[in-house]
């Protein structure tokens, strides 16, 4: 982990509030450091308070559309012009409540990089797939999708979440091991392609870390910080996380 910088990111979710925002951002600019970037991905409305509140902000999803008549969609530009930096893209709530394909999600990380936000590339297996052993055959196929659309150069600006859905939310968490097996799948396999890239890519891990796993899970090798769902939304909990990483 100590050749990249940590990350920790906090996904909100369709949860906060404007007293949110400012407990958590005086919470966070308490242990913020030059170490390690430290991310919230507020609902949309909340992102322009977040961002005047001195914490990095992204988007918890983008249209991979230009502006137009798309009802209820935001612009990755209008994201961008707010101040935020980063936007979520293949979160595996939009994909299997959303119904967004790997290709959709393609579109949508080659929409933020367009206007020069930095995509999170979610990825991770279901549990019948884990339990099939399908989970190489589905992460690779998730970063496959944004390979083939945009050639992997692409994936320099970005970062890549391995969220197994079976953890999310659940309280079961990836063992640190688990989750090292994936993380090194993933950086073998880009490295395959550009090793520079790989060993310079930010692999972040997703499923019910909280306060007592994060560190384990934190000091593996290819685990290089966290994104944090249900436990983002408690200052204390949130912070004690950053300060594992
Ligand atoms: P969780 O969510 O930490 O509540 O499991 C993680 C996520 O969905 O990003």
């Amino acid at each position: 982990m100590a050749i990249r910088k940590a990350m920790v990111a906090g996904n909100w979710k369709m949860n906060g509030s404007l007293e949110l925002v400012k407990q958590m951002s005086d919470a966070i600019n308490d242990v913020k450091s030059q170490e390690m970037d430290i991310v919230l991905f507020p609902p949309f409305p909340l992102v322009p308070a977040m961002v005047a509140s001195g914490v990095s902000t992204g988007a918890q999803t983008v249209s991979e559309n230009t502006p137009g008549a798309f009802t209820g969609e935001v612009d990755a530009q209008l994201i961008k012009d707010l101040g935020a930096t980063y936007v979520l893209v293949g979160h595996s709530e939009r994909r299997s409540i959303y119904n967004e394909s790997n290709a959709t999600v393609a579109e949508k990380f080659a929409r933020a990089q367009q206007v020069g936000l930095t995509p999170i590339l979610c990825v991770g297996e279901s549990e019948s797939e884990q339990e099939n052993g399908q989970t190489e055959q589905v992460v690779a196929a998730q970063i496959d999708a944004v390979i083939e659309k945009l050639g992997v150069a692409a994936l320099k600006d970005s970062v890549i979440a391995y969220e197994p859905v079976w953890a999310i939310g659940t309280g079961k968490t990836a063992s640190p091991e688990q989750a090292q097996t994936v993380h090194k799948f993933i950086r073998d396999k880009i490295a395959s392609l550009d090793s520079n890239l790989a060993q310079g890519l930010t692999i972040l891990y997703g499923g019910s870390v909280n306060e007592k796993n994060s560190e384990l899970l934190f000091a593996q090798t290819d685990i290089d910080g966290g994104l944090i769902g249900g436990a983002s939304l408690k200052a204390e909990s949130f912070t004690a996380i950053c300060n594992s990483a």
